[in-house]
């Protein structure tokens, strides 16, 4: 649908569940993808992708650290021409009712969801104000819009992204860069595979479409933001809950 050659986007936590789709989706409209992942691919993402193996660069990088953070840039300075796209797809979920949550489940989730963001953030602006030219994208949730039982760290990081989103939107606009957000309501991916039956069940009766999303409809919608289509788009916040 969108053509992406000659772009270079990086995706983090991309080679599951959501951000393999998002992956997937820019090598199909000819962008090279480099991958920030806390884990090599596995055999099943290299047999999906491996007709575009020669567009994909997969760089072990823990989000939630800002030296490795700064050495993946580093590295990408070194070995590309710049980027166009930052997608901030890696996240982590740590659920406990506030009173009985661990300072390390608050702090661990936070670190991931909202540090990582600003640290990816910090590195890719200076790059993409080079080229007067960027799409940042980060994947919130409606946890962070409405608050959900078990979810008071997810939540907070989820929207202090939104937060951080709009803040940075209006930094970088004069740049050409936007910044947007993408909230997926309930997606089949190992994120939300350990939800017991009867959660799961009553979630999927909230959803007026009746039905977890995929994961490529999210992917569909990262990509319309990230494309040169979507340019008066920016500080937003794209819902893909199936009505949530
Ligand atoms: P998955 O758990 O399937 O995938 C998350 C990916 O992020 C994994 O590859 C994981 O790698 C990676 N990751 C986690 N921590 C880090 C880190 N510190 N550095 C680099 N990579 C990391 O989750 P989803 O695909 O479901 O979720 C993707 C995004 O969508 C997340 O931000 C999530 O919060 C959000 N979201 C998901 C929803 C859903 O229903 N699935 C709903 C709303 C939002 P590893 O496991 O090796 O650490």
């Amino acid at each position: 649908m969108y053509d992406f050659k000659g772009q270079t986007a990086i995706v983090t936590g991309g080679v599951r569940g959501i951000g393999k789709s998002i992956v997937e989706g820019f090598l199909r409209a000819g962008a090279r993808v480099i991958i920030a992942s806390n884990e090599a691919a596995t055999e099943q993402f290299k047999q999906d992708t491996s007709e575009f193996a020669e567009n994909i660069d997969i760089q072990i990088c823990d989000v939630s650290k800002y030296e490795e953070v700064e050495k993946f840039f580093e590295y990408i300075d070194k070995k590309y021409e710049g980027l166009e796209i930052l997608v901030n797809n890696a996240g982590i979920r740590k659920d406990a009712v506030l009173a009985m949550m661990k300072e390390s489940e608050w702090h661990d989730v936070l670190n991931v969801n909202l540090s990582g963001i600003f640290y990816m953030c910090k590195f890719a602006v200076m790059s993409l104000m080079r080229k007067r030219y960027g799409r940042i994208i980060s994947i919130t949730s409606p946890s962070g819009k409405y608050g959900f039982e078990g979810q008071a760290n997810y939540a907070a990081s989820k929207a202090g992204l939104v937060a951080l989103t709009k803040s940075l939107s209006k930094e970088v606009a004069r740049r050409g860069i936007t910044v947007n957000c993408v909230s997926p309501g309930f997606i089949a991916t190992e994120l939300i595979q350990d939800l017991p039956n009867e959660l799961r069940d009553s979630y999927t009766a909230q959803v007026p479409l009746k039905r977890f999303g995929k994961p490529e409809e999210v992917a569909a919608c990262v990509l319309f933001l990230a494309s040169k289509e979507a340019s008066y788009v920016n500080g937003s916040t794209l819902e893909v809950t199936g009505g949530l």
